[in-house]
């Protein structure tokens, strides 16, 4: 990542230290994590009047009736995806503003997103430009499909909420391959941790969370 992207005052490294200190608090412990929260700008993924809110443990509005996903969320699905070790290939499904994805890439070999609103696209593309960060692809699509011409993943995360596990997800997971999904309707959902075994899949609740519904087609707005 470039380096200019500091920030003072409301958005300086002290306020970002803070930010880590509270996931600690929280119960996240991943070093590697932690540190990456600190290192990366979550003021440059939000509007400029939001910038002194950026490092406060909340979502906050993108847009499109959209939210930026909580920096706990972010961690936790994060430490549950990686598990101390570096993926290969990751497929993110709801790119939002972009700040999960940029997250992501420091801990796999390539991230692979998909968002299905272009105009969140757009911009969350023009952040990873600015900050110099290569190993993103992303795509303007519907991601209850996942991404067939780069299957299978090691990892999936998706941040948005289905009713139920899309089949295609599941298809796209390599053997041991991790798949973080909030499941359930909105205001009552629950964070799953499906592992792909030699002979089916493992499911695990991490967490009750609440995210925006995942819906099916793509918006050109
Ligand atoms: N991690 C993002 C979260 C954004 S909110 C961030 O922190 O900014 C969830 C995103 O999922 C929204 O941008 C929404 O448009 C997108 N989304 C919902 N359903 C989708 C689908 N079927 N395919 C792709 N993206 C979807």
């Amino acid at each position: 990542m470039n380096s200019e992207h500091h920030g003072i005052g409301m958005t300086s490294q002290r306020t970002r230290d803070r930010l880590a200190d509270k996931l600690v608090e929280m119960g996240i412990n991943s070093e590697p994590i932690l540190e990456s929260i600190r290192k990366t700008p979550r003021h440059i993924f939000v509007d400029e009047a939001l910038a002194s809110r950026a490092y406060e443990n909340t979502a906050l509005p993108i847009g499109f009736s959209q939210t930026i996903s909580q920096p706990y969320i972010v961690a936790k699905m994060t430490e549950a995806l990686i598990q101390d070790r570096n993926l290969q290939n990751v497929l993110e499904v709801g790119t939002g503003c972009g700040y999960q994805t940029v997250i992501l890439s420091q801990f796999c070999q390539q991230v692979y997103t998909v968002e299905r609103i272009n105009g969140l696209l757009i911009k969350a593309r023009e952040r990873f430009h600015k900050l110099g960060i290569r190993n993103i692809r992303s795509k303007h699509a519907d991601g209850n499909i996942g991404w067939p011409n780069y299957a299978p993943f090691d990892g999936i995360i998706v941040a948005a909420a289905p009713i139920g596990v899309p089949e295609a997800l599941l298809e796209q997971l390599t053997i041991g391959g991790r798949l973080i999904i909030p499941v359930g309707k909105s205001g009552k959902q629950d964070l799953l941790l499906i592992t792909r075994t030699d002979d089916g899949y493992e499911e695990q609740t991490i967490d009750a969370v609440s995210f925006v519904p995942m819906l099916g087609g793509i918006d050109t707005s």
